[in-house]
């Protein structure tokens, strides 16, 4: 006669992966889960399930309690995406804002790999003129990603920055960059300065609508 299993007797990377699947999915399944058993009870402390887990199904401004502590934990943990949300947070919500650290945090997450981080510190910092030319440098390591990827890559980030803002309550306003004097033909797509100038004003443009249309539920 087999002797009865549960959870507790999988291996902990066994029951790691399947509440970082489940927190994937919905933070309220990573929680029921974690309550189900002493085995899930305990490996749900496990911070390789913050630091590593995809927030594709999270925002960047949770309204439950519950998602907000498990991104305040995932961003504690170093999660790339987690430190996305909250620096896109800092930098674009009126409520509780603070650019610098938004900065902070984009800059971390792009130098972990998150490419629409880049995208939005890049366009943030050519907003703020005494930090135009460090936003100009962020933004030619996307000139050389779309170069070598193609130009999906762009519309990835603005489809992401977009979403972002989307569920932002109360947006804050961009300055856009003044056209510099700029050698090219005033053609964005042939001249790097240009198209950057181009997405730093159409994200003013997202932000300054986001304030007019109600708010995603
Ligand atoms: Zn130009």
């Amino acid at each position: 006669m087999t002797a009865e299993r549960s959870f507790s007797d999988l291996p902990g990377d066994v029951l790691s992966k399947i509440l970082k699947n489940a927190a994937e999915n919905s933070v309220y399944d990573f929680l029921h889960l974690g309550q189900t058993c002493k085995g899930f009870c305990e490996t749900a402390r496990n911070e390789y399930i913050f630091a590593t887990a995809s927030l594709h199904n999270y925002s960047c401004m949770p309204r439950r309690i519950e998602m907000e502590k498990f991104l305040k934990r995932a961003c504690i943990a170093g999660n790339p995406q987690a430190l996305y949300r909250e620096g896109m947070a800092k930098c674009f919500c009126v409520v509780n804002r603070d650019v610098d650290r938004g900065i902070q945090l984009l800059w971390e997450a792009s130098e972990r790999g998150v490419i629409e981080a880049t995208y939005a510190l890049g366009l943030q910092l050519i907003c703020m003129e005494p930090r135009i030319w460090d936003g100009y440098r962020v933004l030619s390591t996307l000139d050389t990603i779309c170069s070598k990827e193609g130009f999906d890559i762009l519309m990835r980030c603005r489809h992401v920055t977009n979403r972002m803002i989307a569920d932002i309550w109360i947006t804050s306003r961009l300055e856009p960059p003044k056209r510099y004097s700029c050698s090219c033909v005033d053609n964005p797509s042939w001249c790097s300065y240009c198209m950057w100038n181009y997405e730093a004003r159409s994200l003013a443009g997202v932000l300054e609508r986001r304030n007019h249309v109600p708010l995603r539920m």
